[in-house]
């Protein structure tokens, strides 16, 4: 298939923290710049669509006894609304485009990317690439984990519309430990080698 080609001075891949002020900024220098994100759903990254920002309307919801359906209501609104702003912030920047599609590298200076709508591929290169993929939930090799139906990654209980009465949550950082902040009768259980039950 012939692939579209094109050519930016600075290309940045991925649409987070780091990806948006990098392009931003570049933008406001004179500087020509593409913004590569695969989801259109990840506009602004992890922190406003599935981390930071969702996991504190969920507590402040629950410290204010919202219902759950409420709650989630509340924190899709918030998102929405923060996603559309980090996506216009940026393209309304004159010599900023964002592309919508899955980033892959050919060679040092081109990136293949799978748009997100329709079928078509283009293939970009860029005299600087900048990587800001951020990260992925770890999910532990355990049996049976990743076939089962009751098993979520703190992104895709971010999505979960009907409130779960009771978790299990394995990793005790600092999300699994927030994620205590917003429920009762959970157990965390910090596995390091060592295995531990809080109540
Ligand atoms: C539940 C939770 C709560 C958190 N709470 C806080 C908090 O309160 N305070 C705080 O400071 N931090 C918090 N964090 C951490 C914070 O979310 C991250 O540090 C931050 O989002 C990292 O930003 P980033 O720009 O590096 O990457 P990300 O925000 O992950 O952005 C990377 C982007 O790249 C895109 N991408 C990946 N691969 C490709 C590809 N091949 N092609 C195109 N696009 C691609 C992804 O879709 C994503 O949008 C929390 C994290 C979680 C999970």
């Amino acid at each position: 298939m012939e692939k579209n080609k094109q050519h930016y001075e600075h290309l940045v891949i991925g649409f987070g923290k780091g990806g948006k002020t990098l392009a931003a900024y570049l933008a406001k220098h004179g500087k020509q710049v593409a913004l590569i994100e695969r989801s259109e759903k990840m506009y602004g990254g992890g922190c406003i669509n599935i981390a930071c920002i969702p996991t504190k309307s969920f507590i402040v919801s629950a410290e204010n006894n919202l219902p759950y359906e409420k709650a989630y209501e509340v924190k899709n609104e918030l998102t929405s609304f923060l996603r559309k702003k980090n996506f216009d912030n940026i393209e309304e920047l004159e010599l900023a485009t964002v592309i919508t599609g899955d980033a892959a590298f050919v060679s040092p200076h081109e990136v293949s990317v799978k748009l997100h709508s329709g079928n078509e591929e283009l293939l970009i290169s860029a005299d600087r690439i900048f990587i800001n993929t951020g990260s992925e939930p770890f999910v532990p090799s355990i049996p049976g984990i990743t076939s089962s139906k009751k098993v979520f990654t703190s992104a895709s209980l971010m999505e979960q519309s009907v409130l779960l009465k009771k978790l299990v949550i394995i990793g005790g950082g600092f999300i699994g430990l927030e994620s205590l902040l917003s429920g009762k009768n959970r157990i965390i259980l910090f596995s390091n080698g060592w295995l531990r039950f809080c109540g």
